[in-house]
């Protein structure tokens, strides 16, 4: 799961080369600790550091850290945003990695409650992207929702929408 969540978002925000991905799944923690941000912070302050020269050619301050290695791995356009490539990258994966965690463990609430458990409902908490809207309220059974993002999720959206077990509290009274 942390391979597939970090290959779609490399593939689809291409703010990083493939050659990230196994990175970026590494960066993905098992106990979600700590904030994408942090993790991605710590990865960029890891390792021989670019020249001061670098850093203004790439419009970041100087006393901001970026590693010759994240430098290496991004792409023109995550050129353009440095600093935040790597992070929004690691937020896209982690958002996907929660999705698919919580259908994983919900399937067993599922089996218990038997038909008064209606499926899971996409819940949309940003709402700047078409595609990802588009999910808000749809419920689906587990091998239909959407774990990984829509495929016309594309350019700067990190598909931060969730995934809730929807229950029928009625439906055993009738
Ligand atoms: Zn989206």
């Amino acid at each position: 799961m942390k391979m597939e969540a970090a290959r779609e978002a490399v593939e689809t925000l291409k703010l990083v080369t493939p050659a990230a991905i196994g990175t970026i799944a590494g960066l993905l923690q098992d106990d979600m600790r700590d904030h994408p941000r942090a993790v991605a912070a710590n990865y960029r302050k890891a390792g021989d550091q670019i020249s001061d020269a670098e850093k203004r050619d790439l419009g970041i301050r100087k006393n901001a850290f970026l590693s010759r290695e994240a430098l290496a791995r991004l792409t023109i356009e995550g050129r353009l945003e440095p600093l935040t490539a790597h992070e929004r990258t690691l937020l896209r994966a982690t958002f996907t990695l929660i999705r698919g965690r919580r259908i994983a463990k919900e399937v067993e609430l599922q089996v218990q409650l038997g038909k008064a458990f209606l499926g899971f409902e996409h819940e949309i908490l940003g709402r700047q992207c078409p595609a990802c809207n588009r999910l808000d309220g749809i419920v689906s059974d587990a091998a239909n929702a959407h774990v990984l993002p829509p495929s016309d999720c594309v350019a700067g959206c990190t598909a931060n929408y969730g995934l809730r077990p929807k229950i029928d509290f009625l439906a055993d009274l009738d």
